[in-house]
């Protein structure tokens, strides 16, 4: 008997440290983190000489653009750029056209992703149908997702039905969620203030990125404060499983910090643009390209802080592409233009990249982007981690080539990415799902329909017996 796939040679990242060790891959789950010298007869045999040998990227913040905006991305491409991006599962978000709302939207979602992602995936749904709550849960979800946006003369990008700013009605839906088990995502912001700052800004002319990017920063970033405070102290009340996005404020880190102290089930991401691309000069100079955010020094510092100590739990994208035209506008009406960034491609390039620059333990990004995630979005012991018996969701990566971002590598159908020109010293050479190669020495070979639902197992990960010499981790 043998096994299907031994990737020798390489620096494995196991949950318990990097380890110099070989990887056995059979039936499509780790079937053992052996040493050189023990024998496993393998089918095929992949050199990971010289290589990192890290698991999958589990990007729970992505849109897909599938349906309604497709002239953006889609379900395929989004996965495209997921494979060349060491992402093997993506979740999916709930601002489409129809919104992910309820059971029907939900399976429809679930039947795109079934026919066009290569990698694996799932969704988060809006829960503003309170009777749609508990059934999306049946259908396999991991999380929900709302916005504490009403967007004033805008449907996008947060339609009808995505979006619930009361505060009764939050806890009511908290309390639901909180009968699942599974996380509600938060997009934080108070509306009511940001009325109040944006009519400020805007009475001042300054439909810019500049005043844009002040705005949304203003007052020490007063708008994510208090939102993210009234969503931990709901958390609390509720005892609903909370993942606070786009975390970028000094005093929001803070806050979460201590909400974790005091034993709140709390969680926080951070998307690629707060650590990699935010400084005022990347808004003076990409303008809209560069919005998402701008996050000021002070706040970016704290952010790197919160990714070493791990307040900050989480790196997830927010791939959100938006075509060229629907940036370049904002360079002089910049309310009019679609805010977000592309990410998914990138984000664990840079991450490593982060690494090499002493800016991040290797643990502690791979954690960030693999491990936490898939624990914290009730995956554990199937996605996000190389362990026996979990899947064999398996990045292949040089640690030490330099090489230059640009354009023409942009697997997204917008063409663009805000790092065009950024020169980074880590590169993703394979991505596999399930054993299987989606991403090769720069080319997607993974087909649509690959990718399969990402959900807990029901027979838990240590049913699949461990075959050849089984788990040595500890080894050499
Ligand atoms: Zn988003």
């Amino acid at each position: 008997m043998s096994i299907d796939l031994r990737i020798s040679g390489g620096i494995v990242v196991t949950p318990s440290g990097p380890v110099a060790a070989d990887l056995l891959v059979d039936d499509g789950r780790v079937a053992g983190i052996v040493g050189a010298d023990v024998a496993a007869p393998a089918d095929r045999t992949i050199d990971a000489t010289g290589r990192l040998v890290l698991p999958g990227m589990v990007d729970v913040h992505v849109h897909t653009r599938e349906p309604g905006y497709e002239h953006k991305d889609d379900i395929l491409t989004t996965s495209q750029q997921a494979a060349a991006g060491g992402v093997t599962t993506m979740f999916g978000m709930p601002n489409l056209n129809p919104p992910t709302v309820d059971v029907t939207t939900l399976r429809d979602v679930f039947d795109r992703y079934t026919a066009s992602s290569i990698v694996d995936w799932n969704h988060n749904p809006a829960p503003t149908k309170f009777d749609d709550i508990v059934p999306m849960a049946e259908m396999g979800i991991c999380a929900y997702k709302i916005y504490m946006v009403v967007d004033t003369g805008r449907t996008y990008p947060h339609p009808a039905g995505t979006g619930i700013h009361d505060h009764g009605h939050l806890l009511q839906i908290m309390d639901r969620i909180a009968t699942t088990g599974k996380r509600f995502i938060v997009h934080p912001h108070d509306q009511a203030l940001m009325d109040y700052i944006e009519g400020e800004v805007l009475a001042r002319g300054e439909n810019t990125p500049q005043g844009y990017a002040s705005a949304y920063a203003a007052r020490e970033g007063v708008i994510w404060d208090t939102a993210i405070d009234v969503v931990l102290r709901l958390a609390e009340a509720s005892g609903c499983p909370v993942h606070i996005a786009h975390i970028q404020t000094r005093r929001s880190i803070d806050a979460v910090r201590r909400a974790k102290a005091a034993g709140v089930d709390v969680t926080c991401e951070v998307n690629h643009w707060a650590p990699f691309l935010s400084t005022w000069h990347d808004v003076e100079t990409l303008g809209p390209y560069a919005l998402s955010y701008w996050v000021p020094d002070d706040n970016r510092a704290a952010v790197w802080e919160g990714m070493r100590d791990g307040t900050i739990d989480i790196a997830s994208s927010d791939h959100a592409p938006h075509t060229r035209e629907e940036k370049e506008i904002g360079w002089t009406e910049m309310w009019s233009a679609h805010t977000g960034t592309p990410g998914i491609q990138y984000y664990y390039e840079l991450m490593l990249d982060a690494v090499n620059r002493g800016e991040l333990t290797l643990e502690r990004a791979v954690d960030m982007v693999a491990r936490i995630p898939a624990e914290k979005f009730g995956l554990a012991g199937v996605k996000g981690s190389l362990e026996v018996g979990a899947d064999a969701d398996v990045v292949i990566a040089d640690p030490a080539h330099e090489w230059t971002i640009t354009n023409d590598d942009v697997l997204s159908k917008i063409g663009w990415t805000p790092y065009d020109g950024r020169t980074i010293s880590a590169r993703i050479e394979r991505t596999l799902v399930r054993g299987r190669e989606v991403y090769a020495d720069g080319v997607v070979v993974g087909k649509p329909g690959d990718g399969k639902l990402a959900a807990a197992r029901a027979e838990g990960p240590a049913a699949h017996a461990a075959v050849a010499a089984g788990s040595a981790a500890e080894g050499n």
